[in-house]
């Protein structure tokens, strides 16, 4: 069902994972996207055609750099000119760093938290004016289960996704009377490029091997022992920008597998 026709969406890390998954929801339910992320240009071109196609929307790319606030107002500008308007955005563009603090290099720590939590500051902060007076929007910032508990050697990160949790609960309160709602998806293990990435350094930090990570790290905690997919949560994010959704905002909502009821 073409439930988000007419709307236009900026998606931001949606190369790869989880916000390429929520990028083809939001077109498949009949959304216009624009890509973000990085990667190798023909790759993109791909992807951004194939959207296109497939769910005959509008898909272009912009290549905003997450890090560079400047980047991001202009890669909202663009998106309101090509598409006529914002109406959603989702802040998913993240990175991992495993380290124990004493170890971890203060550099790290600050690209984890521009990217992962400023920039979802920034992309709101240019989109959220005319959101208000078009009495319409929707913020979906993808959290973590690392932003409603922790985990050792991933300071940055979780220090990120808590962020992130404040962040979508201020947003939500100021659009509130503006017919704009913000909530924050907090996933448990997806497995995408962030997470095989982390496997061999996360089994270096604790000593142990990898395939130990995966059943003794990662899917510990995940009750059902299983990954969630990236169209679980494409589909949750088309949900939250529907008119059934309207009262669900501020929320932090878990799809992580009985992670985080323990
Ligand atoms: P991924 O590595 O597959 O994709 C990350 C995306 O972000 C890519 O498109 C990449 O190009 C982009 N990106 C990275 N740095 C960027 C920058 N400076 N500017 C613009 N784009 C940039 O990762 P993923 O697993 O799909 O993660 C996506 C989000 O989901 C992240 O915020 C992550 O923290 C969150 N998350 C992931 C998991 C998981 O298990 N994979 C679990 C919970 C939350």
């Amino acid at each position: 069902m073409r439930t988000l026709e007419g709307k236009s969406a900026i998606v931001t890390g949606s190369t790869s994972g989880i916000g390429l998954g929520v990028a083809e929801a939001l077109a498949g339910a009949g959304a216009n996207v624009m890509l973000n992320g990085f990667g190798p240009a023909e790759e993109i071109e791909r992807l951004r055609s194939k959207i296109a196609h497939e769910h005959r929307v509008k898909a272009l790319y912009n290549g905003a750099d997450m890090t560079k606030p400047e980047e991001i107002a202009a890669m909202a500008q663009a998106a309101a000119a090509a598409f006529g308007s914002v109406d959603i955005i989702v802040n998913n563009a993240g990175i991992q760093h495993v380290s124990p603090i004493e170890d971890f290099p203060p550099e790290k720590w600050d690209t984890i938290i521009a990217i992962n939590l400023s920039s979802a500051f920034h992309l709101t902060r240019a989109t959220f004016a005319a959101m208000k007076a078009r009495k319409w929007g929707r913020i979906i910032n993808i959290a973590s289960a690392h932003g409603l508990v922790a985990s050792p050697f991933k300071s940055a990160y979780v220090a990120a996704k808590h962020g992130v949790i404040g962040l979508t609960k201020t947003a939500a309160l100021e659009g509130a009377e503006y017919g704009i709602t913000c909530n924050a998806i907090c996933p448990g293990y997806v497995l995408t490029p962030l997470v095989e990435k982390q496997i061999p350094d996360t089994a270096k930090a604790r000593g142990i091997s990898e395939e130990a990570v995966v059943r003794d790290v990662l899917l510990a905690a995940q009750a059902t022992k299983q990954f969630v997919t990236t169209s679980q949560l494409g589909a949750l994010a088309v949900f939250l920008c529907t008119d059934a959704a309207s009262q669900i905002t501020g929320a932090s909502l878990p799809v992580d597998g009985g992670w985080t009821a323990h």
